[in-house]
């Protein structure tokens, strides 16, 4: 009889379904005996799991508008201030939540823009009918907003009420941003650490749980890193949970105008990575840089019109450039830049010269990698803001022109190249411009300073055949094929 052998089989598999949360478990499993004299002992398998399971930290964010936050005066906050927010209206809100709560999720933020326990916000049937809702569903942990002056025994009382075997645990995110009470009363929190104090030891005592909200780079702040530092500390006493935001302006928010003052400004992704630092390695902590930056709005859209220093240097200007810089990204597919002078009609693209120029160029291969970029006195404007304010509701009038604003207007529009160049990287820069304009010298100045090699794509020889004509040179026949031309044999 042959001697038992034992066999060993290690299987690695990636499990994405399995009910299990991050690790390894195995599995043992024994053949049955067979009539040959070898048993098979076990097969061991081993499955690695590498993907979170869905149900162990799947997350589902709802943010509804209903009603105004009885504060509505965050310097921050835009949602509060919105001039038409619906009614508290529980079949709204039903509705609403049926269409997107369809599944079973581990946790379901429920963000009000305001205070969940204020009925003038959500009816205090819609509040029970999320519990239960999350209660059928299995949900483990349900966020809501508040301000501390909703949180009384009375208002906790409905959702205790509702949620009976605590099945469900419910997290209030407190908005305190930040410990320091003096910053509290300069961005209008309108409470102070005292009142998220009292209400933080109420909701504990009740058996609810803390996430507190606190924001980088807070305005007034003398020491940013030092005061979020001492704000974690503080909310470290009091939070279950702890989320750091980066601080931007949303829509009209008031916090803009410091911006457009040069008084505040955000924090790009780097600057913010360098102040939460510390913080990451904090379990308990999220950071969020966030996802919701967008371009800057403005109220007011008065046209800026004039060849002056005010329109050269407008701050909504250098708002821009600054968001251009350190915020925008340039679309991935776009790998080559394409300068090209502004036009008296807005948005450029409706003028006859870019009419023109992009009918010819969209014979090219590469035209979807070409990043078109306009050079005018506001700064470097990519195509896909042309149509924002101010980049459509503005005149520099050439013959306003004195030597002095063109010697500024030279410095000024190389600077914001420059500043463009070092953040946005292309394969190539190609240039469209009448050799002596003064955006072109800018655009060279800036490339020849950056040590990036510019193919100007205008047949200088050519262009003498008409640089004395009426309408604009860059729209003839034989200027266009030389621009196609060159952007051909130089791009694949
Ligand atoms: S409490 Fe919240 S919703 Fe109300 S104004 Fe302040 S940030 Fe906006």
């Amino acid at each position: 009889m042959e001697k038992p052998s034992v066999q060993i089989v290690m299987a690695f598999t990636i499990n994405k379904t399995r009910d299990i949360p991050y690790g390894i478990y195995a599995n043992w499993y024994t053949k049955p005996k067979t009539k040959h004299p070898t048993i098979y002992i076990s097969i061991l398998i081993i499955e690695l799991l590498v993907i979170p399971m869905p149900t162990d930290k799947t997350e589902l964010t709802i943010i509804t508008e209903s009603g105004r936050c009885s504060w509505a005066r965050c310097i921050f906050c835009s949602f509060s201030k919105k001039p038409d927010l619906p009614e508290p209206d529980f079949n709204r809100l039903k509705h609403q939540l049926d269409a997107r709560l369809t599944k079973t999720y581990h946790t379901l933020k429920y963000l009000n823009s305001g205070s969940f326990l204020d009925k003038n916000q959500i009816p205090e049937d819609f509040q029970k009918y999320l519990i239960q809702k999350c209660i059928d569903l299995d949900i483990k942990q349900l966020i809501i907003e508040s301000r501390p002056d909703h949180i009384t025994p009375q208002n906790l009382k409905i959702l205790k009420d509702a949620n009976k075997n605590n099945r469900l645990k419910i997290y209030f995110a407190l908005g305190l941003e930040t410990s320091d009470n003096s910053i509290l009363k300069k961005i209008c929190k309108g409470f102070t650490t005292k009142d998220y104090q009292n209400a933080a030891s109420l909701l504990k005592k009740q058996g609810f749980y803390i996430r507190t909200y606190l924001m980088a780079n807070l305005p007034y702040t003398k020491d940013i890193q030092s005061s979020l530092d001492d704000s974690v500390e503080f909310a470290q006493k009091h939070s279950d949970t702890i989320a750091i935001i980066n601080t931007y302006p949303y829509g009209y928010a008031p916090l803009f105008n410091l911006w457009l003052k040069k008084t505040w400004r955000p924090l790009n992704k780097s600057e913010f990575n360098t102040l939460v630092k510390k913080h990451r390695a904090d379990k308990k902590i999220d950071i969020y840089y966030d996802d919701y930056i967008s371009y800057p709005r403005f109220k007011d859209q008065t046209p800026l019109i004039g060849a002056t220093k005010e329109n050269l240097e407008n701050p909504i200007y250098d708002l821009w450039q600054d968001y251009i810089v350190r915020f925008y990204e340039k679309p991935e597919i776009k790998k080559y830049a394409l300068f090209l002078p502004c036009a008296y009609r807005k948005p450029y693209s409706y003028s006859k010269t870019h009419k023109e120029i992009t009918r010819r160029l969209k014979s090219l291969s590469a035209y979807a990698n070409l990043h078109h970029l306009m050079i005018s006195n506001p700064g470097i404007i990519p195509r896909e803001f042309e149509t924002k304010y101010p980049f459509a509701h503005y005149d520099w009038p050439e013959w306003e022109e004195t030597p002095e604003i063109k010697k500024q207007y030279l410095k000024t529009t190389q600077d914001r190249i420059e500043n463009y160049l070092k953040s946005h990287r292309y394969e190539k820069l190609f240039a469209y411009f009448k050799p002596d304009s003064e955006s072109y010298t800018a655009l060279k100045n800036a490339c020849k300073k950056q040590n990036l090699p510019l193919i100007s794509c205008l047949d200088k020889n050519t262009y003498k055949d008409f640089k004395d004509n009426p309408k604009s040179p860059l729209t003839e026949r034989r200027l266009l094929d030389a621009l196609i031309k060159t952007l051909r044999k130089n791009t694949n």
